[in-house]
């Protein structure tokens, strides 16, 4: 019989890898803390409507990329292709945000995406995600561009980019999206064909195709800045000055527009010069129309979500520190099989005593058995004498000093030492 493999775009992540991606969470969990952010934990599955209401049904992810299927009760369900709309469905499900209250969360956990699998981009990923509900003003643009920065200034990663842009609200952009219907349309034959089929239904998004044709084509496109309200300018104004006063660097590019219909005003991206094609490390905004369009009230937000593959990916080649990989402190080892037990129960009682310790439960020999020690502080050996005398054979592996300890004081006698 063929082995069974992990579907296409999936991967495992091992102990090799797994212990750094800890080191990441714990480091956004401090982080999401200093910046007064709560956690919260959602279904991973969702009615499908939440995101084609949400996210927008011209959007690549709802057109192209959900993993949707009917479950036995016959609803459509969807594994969450993003975080945002179910943490707006949440807060409005469990009156967060009611009578103008505001509420700072953040989540990390897997997305599901049926995209072409290639380095950084896969089809179950994970993101690190923050949302802030129920602020209009722009500080609180700010105060999310500012804690992604700082996430990533606390991970150790260097030569990020911070890309930011206006996409209007649903004032002034539909005036700016009249203008981009007309000028592609008068440039149809430089297009590609999936830009082609954007210009009727989401032509904001041909501002964002990678194909080189398209890209000449939308750097000579209309400025959303000729079209924005007064209110949207003066929203990016002063999410500019925040910026700037916080001492963020960022250049604003016109043809940033995202992914995702949900956004207003506020656009933003980080990139990483480090990771080829897939180069955003985070990106975010303000989505002010997605608790309408999902069936609340109106309560703003912006947010962020940040790829926590992604993030790996860069400070692998960068070098950064993941702290240090958490080992076992003590290795009991038996000399004799009649020690097993003995070596079992002392193992128990460090542990108890929270002390990280292991013992072979495999029937390996002393030999194998020191060899395993080699990794941890100190190991502890029993044999026929330490049984008869009721001791413990401290070996300290970093000197090679040895002591002999009666066997009620060893976790007082190690928990002295680490
Ligand atoms: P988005 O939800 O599309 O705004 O993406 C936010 C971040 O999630 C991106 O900047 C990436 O770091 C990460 N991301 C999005 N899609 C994928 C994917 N298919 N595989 C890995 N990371 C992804």
């Amino acid at each position: 019989m063929t082995a069974i493999t992990a579907p296409r775009g999936t991967r495992d992540i091992l102990p090799a890898e797994s212990w750094k991606w800890s080191y990441i969470i714990s480091t956004a969990s401090r982080t999401m803390r200093d910046f007064g952010f709560s956690e919260i934990h959602l279904p991973i599955f969702e009615h499908t409507e939440l995101f084609s209401r949400g996210v927008g049904e011209t959007t690549d992810i709802v057109e192209k990329e959900m993993y949707t299927f009917t479950d036995r009760g016959g609803r459509s369900i969807t594994l969450r292709p993003e975080a945002t709309a179910g943490v707006m469905r949440a807060a409005i499900e469990n009156n967060l945000c009611a009578q103008g209250a505001s509420a700072k969360l953040w989540s990390w956990g897997p997305m599901f995406r049926h995209e072409r699998p290639q380095k950084g981009r896969y089809r179950q990923f994970y993101q690190i995600d923050a949302e802030c509900l129920g602020i209009a003003g722009p500080m609180a643009d700010v105060e999310v561009i500012a804690l992604s920065l700082e996430l990533f200034r606390r991970l150790g990663l260097k030569n990020l980019e911070v890309v930011i842009n206006s996409v209007g609200c649903e004032k002034c952009r539909p005036v700016y999206r009249q203008k981009l219907v007309e000028y592609f349309s008068s440039h149809k034959s430089e297009l590609c064909g999936t830009c082609l089929d954007r210009l009727g239904r989401n032509p904001l998004r041909i501002l964002d195709c990678k194909n080189e044709s398209c890209g000449h084509v939308a750097d000579g496109a209309p400025d959303i800045f000729d079209s924005l309200c007064d209110e949207c300018r003066e929203h990016f104004a002063e999410v500019r000055a925040g910026l700037e006063r916080l001492g963020f660097t960022y250049t604003v590019s016109k043809r940033l527009v995202r992914g995702l219909d949900y956004y207003t005003k506020t656009a933003y991206e980080i990139l990483s010069g480090d990771l080829g094609a897939q180069n955003a490390v985070a990106g975010g905004g303000r989505y002010d129309n997605l608790s309408s369009a999902i069936g609340g009230g109106k309560i703003p937000g912006v947010g962020f979500a940040c790829g926590l593959d992604r993030v790996a990916l860069v400070m692998e080649e960068q070098g950064c520190s993941f702290g240090e990989r958490p080992g076992v402190a003590v290795y009991c080892v038996a000399m004799d099989d009649e020690s097993r037990g003995t070596v079992q129960a002392l193992t128990h009682s460090l542990r108890m005593a929270g002390i990280s310790a292991e013992c072979d439960t495999a029937g390996r020999g002393f030999k194998a058995q020191m060899r395993a020690a080699g990794s941890c502080r100190f190991a502890c050996i029993v044999g026929a004498d330490e049984r008869a005398g009721g001791t413990v054979a401290v070996k300290n592996l970093a000197d090679g000093s040895q002591v002999s300890v009666k066997a009620c004081d060893v976790a007082g006698y190690i928990g002295g030492k680490l």
